[in-house]
């Protein structure tokens, strides 16, 4: 099987899966349960902590073949086994149209949204737009897209994920309903680094998990693209990779304290000789780390 990225592989298909965005998912589940759906929905946030996760679970739990309260769908949960939910789960629903607003963002497009959204779904209940960099689209566009808005056909539903949302026209806003996504906190990425290292078989100490914690700065999607780096490039013992935290500051270029210490210990001393020789090192170190993080 083709190697998939860590934050692809683990992408939760639960609203419960879904870390630190309990507000979010809470609501969406409650609404879901009362049959009280918008037709613009308004994801908003920093990269990577779950916007297009949450708008595609959305997606599953509104076409979902199974009823809330049903023996396999006790819950607003997508059930995860209908036909629906596994095409939505692969990408390739019929009714679930996925759009990358940094490439689709021209007039053209939008038309073409506008008047293919006035037929009805091919065979789920909604017909479901998920807008990518929603704040992309130009102004021309959000016009034709507001004429949706405004008078909406019952089977339509936009979902728009953006991490600019002052740059969605208010006209356009004020038919939505906007979520606001946290940064993830650290604890919660900690908490999804150690179940997937055990998933994996990978042995990672803690400081290693907080080290790559630390590093994703409350993006999920982040935190797990240096661990996949990580992992790659850790030694492996009895056929399992092991990560620690020194390895991770080396592949990190982290200063480890130790080396502050050294360099004021050395200049306290009048000992320009080493502290040139130390802050080259960090240079080295950092030069490393900009061309490490640049391949992200
Ligand atoms: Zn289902």
């Amino acid at each position: 099987m083709a190697y998939q990225v860590l934050a692809r592989k683990y992408r939760p298909q639960r609203f419960a899966d879904v870390a630190g965005q309990d507000h979010v998912t809470v609501t969406l589940m409650n609404a879901l349960t009362q049959g009280r759906i918008a037709h613009g929905y308004i994801f908003s946030g920093h990269r990577g902590i779950g916007k297009t996760t949450i708008a595609r679970i959305l997606a599953m739990a509104l076409n979902c073949r199974n009823a809330i309260g049903s023996a396999v769908r006790p819950t607003a949960e997508p059930c995860e086994v209908c036909d629906s939910c596994m095409e939505i789960k692969a990408g390739n629903a019929v009714d679930v149209i996925e759009i990358d607003a940094a490439t689709n963002r021209g007039i053209d497009e939008i038309r073409e949204l506008r008047d293919a959204a006035r037929y009805r779904p091919a065979r789920d209940k909604y017909k479901i737009y998920i807008l990518d960099e929603a704040h992309q689209i130009t102004d021309a566009a959000f016009n034709a897209l507001l004429k949706t808005l405004e008078e909406p056909p019952d089977h339509i539903v936009f979902m728009m994920a953006t991490t600019q949302p002052e740059d969605i026209p208010q006209t356009v806003r004020s038919r939505c309903q906007h979520f606001s996504f946290h940064a993830v906190k650290l604890v919660d990425i900690l908490g999804e680094l150690r179940g997937i290292a055990e998933r994996e078989g990978v042995d990672a100490d803690e400081a290693a998990l907080s080290l790559l914690a630390e590093a994703g700065d409350g993006s999920m999607r982040d935190a797990l693209s240096i661990m996949d780096q990580a992992i790659a490039s850790a030694p492996v013992e009895d056929g399992r990779a092991r990560l620690d935290a020194g390895q991770i500051r080396e592949l990190m270029g982290t200063v480890p304290n130790a080396v502050f210490e050294r360099i004021l210990e050395a200049v306290d001393g009048n000992r320009s000789a080493e502290v040139i020789t130390v802050a080259n090192q960090l240079l080295d170190a950092e030069t490393h780390r900009r061309s490490w993080r640049g391949s992200l």
